[in-house]
This record gives C-alpha cells, structure tokens and sequence, in this order.
C-alpha cells in the first residue's frame, strides 16, 4: 500500500530542490499534488517530466491574493486538502550593518507572510486529521554570519507553529516540521553572492557537519514524507532536525 495513496497535497517552492524532490516522493507514493512556485517555466520544464496526478500553480507566496488563488485553484481541482507543504523560502545574504528594509521585506514578506496566509487560505478546506508541514531551518539554533533576518524568519515560523498546533487541535490536523542543515539545492547560487564565496561558504558548512557533507534533497523528502504520512500519527508540534547532528553539537 502507497503512503500518500489518493491524499491532496499542495507545496509550495515545488519547482526546485526540496520542494521538487518532496512533490516527486509524494507522487510515488499515490498523492494528488499542486507544485507550486515563483517562476512559470520552472513549473513547465517540472510538469514536462514527472508523472502522476498533479497540477502546477504560479504563485507567489509574498502577494495574499496569489495564496487565496493558489488554494481556489487546488480546491476546484480536487476538492479538499490533506497535506499542505509550506516549503518556499529564499535565503539572501546580509551582514547586520548593510541590512536594507527592502532586505527585511523581502524575507519576511516570503519567509512569514506568505506561509501564514497561506495556511489561512487553506485552512477551512483541510480535511480534519489532516496535516501541515513547514520548511524551517537548523539557523535558530546556531549563529551563521550574514544570515540574520532569513535566521529571524525561521524562528518566527516556529513560534507560530507552536500556536498553530494548539489552535488545531480539535481538528486533529497535526502541524509539524522540518529544520535541514545544509543541503545541495539551488538556493545557494541565489544568495547574492560570487560563486568562489558560496563554494568556500559550502566547504566550511559540510567540515562543520559530523557526517562530514551536505545532504540532498531527497534526504529531506523522505523526512517530509514521514511526517505527512500515518507512519508519524502520534508526532505533533515538533520541528525535526535534518542536518547530519550540526545542529546538535
Ligand atoms: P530552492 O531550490 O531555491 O527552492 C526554493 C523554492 O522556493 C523555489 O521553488 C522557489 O521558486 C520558491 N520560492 C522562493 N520565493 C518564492 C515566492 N516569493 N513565491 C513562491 N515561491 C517562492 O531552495 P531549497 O533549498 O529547496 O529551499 C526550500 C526551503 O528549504 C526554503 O524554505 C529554505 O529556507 C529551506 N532550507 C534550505 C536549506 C538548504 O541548505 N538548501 C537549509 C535550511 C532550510 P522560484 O525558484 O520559482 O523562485
């Protein structure tokens, strides 16, 4: 029997790394999936090669109208929803003294903002017993130089879940998530920096990392496939590390 058989699962940031990889898993194990992201080709070039039941929305997760739009687009598609993956985030680089306003919107607007009314909008069309799934990161637990306001977003979406989670419970819609380490994605060559700087960043990282590497993608599907299937029934409210042990020495 398939994990995910028939379930409706909406992703966001699925055009790309984690989110791709998670969408493809998901498809494997018998789920309906909504891929959504930021850029329309990405989502053409994703649909051109996977298989399944799945449908791909452009939306950006920053603006509310495109959140309200993405969950009427899944919702006329397949009704109702079982697993809602907020997984979009982007990480750009600043050092406390040049952090700009525009810096700061721009994380919090995609960071906070867009999976918060995203689940808002999702909300009243998520089965009971249904779950949520968040992408957080191990940034809350150590100090990374120039990442101070992604860092910020990232704890701000795990207090919220807390809140989250005792707001659902009558609804049994458990709220979980995960918190990679480092991981092989695109994300890095999205930071605004020189890629000599991004490949000695990433040689620092994995030496720090007791597994000695980055991990991949599909390393982290597996965990968000875990804990959106009944495998993970009794887990509620946490945040797992996925990180080689960096965050927990
Ligand atoms: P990625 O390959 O760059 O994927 C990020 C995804 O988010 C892309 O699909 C991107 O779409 C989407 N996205 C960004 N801004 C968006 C917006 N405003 N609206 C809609 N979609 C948007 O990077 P990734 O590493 O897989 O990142 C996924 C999540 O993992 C993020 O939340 C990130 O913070 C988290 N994370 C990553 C690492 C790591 O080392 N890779 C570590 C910890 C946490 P477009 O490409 O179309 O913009």
């Amino acid at each position: 029997m398939k994990k995910l058989q028939n379930k409706v699962v909406v992703i966001t940031g699925a055009n790309s790394g984690i989110g791709l990889a998670t969408a493809k898993l998901y498809l494997e194990e018998g789920a309906k999936v909504v891929l959504s992201g930021r850029r329309q080709e990405a989502l053409d070039e994703v649909a051109n090669k996977l298989e399944g039941d799945f449908i791909t929305v452009q939306a950006d997760v920053s603006v509310p109208r495109d959140n309200a739009r993405l969950i009427e687009e899944t919702t006329d598609k397949y009704g109702k929803i079982d697993i809602l993956f907020l997984n979009a985030g982007i990480a750009p680089v600043s050092p406390a003294h040049d952090i700009s306003e525009e810096h700061y919107d721009t994380l919090f607007d995609t960071n906070v903002k867009g999976p918060i009314l995203a689940t808002k909008e999702a909300l009243p069309h998520i089965n009971d017993g249904g779950t949520i799934l968040f992408t957080n990161s191990i940034v809350t637990q150590k100090g990374f130089d120039g990442l101070g306001v992604y860092s910020a977003t990232k704890g701000a979406l795990r207090a919220y879940q807390r809140v989250l989670t005792s707001e659902l419970k009558s609804r049994k819609i458990r709220v979980n998530s995960i918190a990679p380490g480092p991981i092989d994605t695109p994300i890095y060559g999205k930071m605004g920096l020189p890629q000599d700087v991004v490949e000695e960043m990433g040689k620092g990282f994995a030496q720090q990392v007791p597994l000695g590497r980055f991990g991949t993608s599909e390393e982290i599907a597996k965990s968000a496939l875990f804990l959106a299937s009944d495998d993970a029934s009794y887990i509620n409210g946490v945040e797992l590390e996925i990180d080689g042990g960096l965050s927990q020495i």
